[in-house]
């Protein structure tokens, strides 16, 4: 649709094993704990998104990491994925930079509620915002006791939050749809959003971490699902090319495309990062 624009934002990156991302049978890990390992390390940017709407408001897709996770994620996921950013990379100082407050801001999109993509969830618990994710998603985390599987109860238990919890497949704004990628996580969405020049371009999130998940098909150990993981990976290609669309993974600079000539990014393969789409 005319008018919709969408802005990635880079708050900084993650050091990980590769074996945790795009396999599911590791003899062992390369972390902060067991520097020596000697696995190959990725460098997984986070990145959030800024989508305007003419008509329908302000969405922000996810929610990075808290500046607090050196004292709120547990030990072992520090060691895992250690995060390094600047200053104004921390989420609250780039939406700033943009001059974006929480109130600005219609609603918080959260593709799933792992640690690295609702840690900010919470400035919105009192700006009117509405927070939205699947509702398998806010249940199977409400069900849990305790920090778990990179699931952190403060980041999503939010008291006076306006939670909008959606049933599957809807579209939340005109030619913006949240789509159900189940499998990383019980009720991980992505959105697909139709743009004027830039075409179609779907917001994948964990449900595609980087190239090689869609490209080789290859699970990773932190989903909770594997089979459904891929039963996800499946409707996302057919998106893709139903679509001609641009996919955007959950952690890569990277694109990926099944569209062929028709796609209007047909050859630009780098997250427009610091620029946008429209
Ligand atoms: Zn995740």
């Amino acid at each position: 649709m005319r008018g919709i624009s969408i802005k990635p934002l880079l708050h900084g990156h993650m050091d990980l094993d590769k074996e945790m991302l795009v396999t599911t049978h590791p003899d062992g890990f390369t972390t902060g704990d067991s520097p020596n390992f000697g696995n190959e390390m990725c460098v997984i940017p986070s990145v959030t998104y800024i989508i305007d709407h003419p008509q329908d408001g302000r969405l922000i897709f996810d929610a990075s990491i808290s500046p607090h996770w050196d004292r709120e994620w547990l030990p072992e996921w520090q060691a895992a994925a250690p995060w390094t950013h600047t200053e104004q990379e921390i989420f609250e100082n780039a939406l700033k930079t943009q001059g974006i407050g929480p109130e600005d801001v219609d609603i918080a999109f959260l593709s799933h509620l792992h640690c690295d993509h609702a840690g900010n969830a919470r400035l919105f618990n009192t700006s009117g915002t509405k927070i939205m994710m699947h509702d398998d998603e806010f249940r199977a985390a409400a069900d849990r006791t305790e920090d778990e599987n990179f699931f952190l109860r403060a980041d999503y238990e939010l008291p006076g939050a306006k939670y909008n919890l959606l049933p599957g497949d809807t579209e939340i704004m005109k030619d913006v749809f949240a789509i159900s990628l189940p499998g990383h996580t019980p009720g991980l969405m992505g959105l697909m959003i139709h743009l004027e020049h830039a075409g179609t371009i779907i917001l994948a999130s964990d449900a595609c971490y980087h190239k090689d998940s869609y490209e080789k098909e290859i699970g990773s150990m932190i989903s909770a699902d594997q089979e459904q993981w891929l039963s996800s990976m499946h409707k996302l290609k057919m998106l893709a090319r139903c679509h001609n669309a641009t996919v955007i993974p959950g952690h890569s600079h990277t694109t990926c495309q099944e569209g062929g000539e028709k796609c209007p990014l047909h050859g630009e393969d780098h997250v427009r990062m610091g620029g946008e789409y429209t």
